[in-house]
């Protein structure tokens, strides 16, 4: 049997949860073939890993695949996985999330998860844009683009989604694309085999949303967008302001070893149990 068949078999839910409800040329697919991929590369049982998202079209990921998986509120999948993570700290967590899912309704969450650093992998799809709810400009439109509401401009400005991990303590950051298809396999392993917080940027498109609406074309042309406009880290250290207006890097940002917060927890819990037990 063909790699591909025999991971689909093992990983992709056979119950009636296809077809997917992503429009055709999606990133979202790309996504979920890298994240088998590198789930199968690391050697985990499917009932070690739990998958977890809020909303969105990146939320519905989990629904398709065979692993433990948790499809809750809008915004707050960070939360749910954090539960998760402190009951069995065993369990491999992944969340996915979407910019507006992770970066507005859960922005907040998302900051202060990899402040605690908790020690699991955030996935976030950057299309720019709230693509299921209907085209609203995210945190990560850029300044000027047209949203459903923004029908003149944006006239907020975008943050990056990497940058503010890395300011807010996450151990691992990297960022990658759904036209990288080869690297992103490599990124999600190591986001995953990572001790601490792990952040993920997915660079995707969302063509239906926000390519027709902004003339950036359908989804082989804003694939085209990310290959021309992605620069590998090492390459980005040698190039000058000027030269990297308008392009992003891609690779790992960040990768560094902090206490774990799920490992600290613990530290604390057994003190309290010591001094309770000596009172007793
Ligand atoms: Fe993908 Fe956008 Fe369609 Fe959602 S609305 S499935 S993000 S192309
Ligand atoms: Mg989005």
């Amino acid at each position: 049997m063909a790699e591909v068949t025999k991971l689909i078999h093992k990983y992709l839910r056979h119950d009636k949860k296809f077809p997917h409800v992503w429009c055709p040329g999606c990133g979202n697919g790309i996504l979920l073939g890298a994240l088998i991929r590198a789930i199968d590369r690391t050697g985990f049982e499917k009932d070690d890993i739990v998958l977890v998202s809020g909303i969105g079209c990146a939320g519905r990921l989990p629904v398709y695949v065979d692993f433990n998986t948790l499809h809750t509120t809008h915004g707050r999948a960070l939360t749910f996985a954090t539960g998760v993570k402190l009951a069995n700290p065993r369990l491999q967590v992944i969340v996915i999330m979407g910019d507006g899912d992770a970066m507005a309704i859960g922005g907040n969450h998302f900051i202060h998860a990899a402040r605690r650093n908790l020690n699991l992998t955030a996935i976030i799809v950057n299309n720019n844009i709230y693509g299921m709810t209907g085209g609203q400009y995210s945190p990560t439109t850029p300044y000027g683009a047209l949203a459903t509401t923004a029908v003149y401009r944006n006239i907020e400005h975008a943050f990056s989604i990497a940058e503010l991990a890395v300011t807010a303590g996450a151990s691992l950051v990297a960022r990658g694309t759904v036209y990288h298809a080869t690297m992103l396999d490599r990124l999600i392993e190591q986001a995953i085999r990572k001790r601490g917080f792990s952040v993920l940027e997915v660079i995707s498109h969302c063509h239906t949303q926000f390519g027709r609406r902004n003339k950036m074309g359908g989804a082989v042309d804003m694939l085209r967008w990310q290959k021309e406009n992605a620069v590998r880290v090492e390459k980005a250290a040698e190039m000058s302001e000027e030269e990297m207006a308008g392009k992003f890097t891609i690779g790992v940002l960040v990768d560094r070893d902090l206490p774990i917060y799920t490992e600290e927890y613990r530290k604390i819990r057994e003190a309290a149990r010591r001094r309770l037990g000596a009172v007793k």
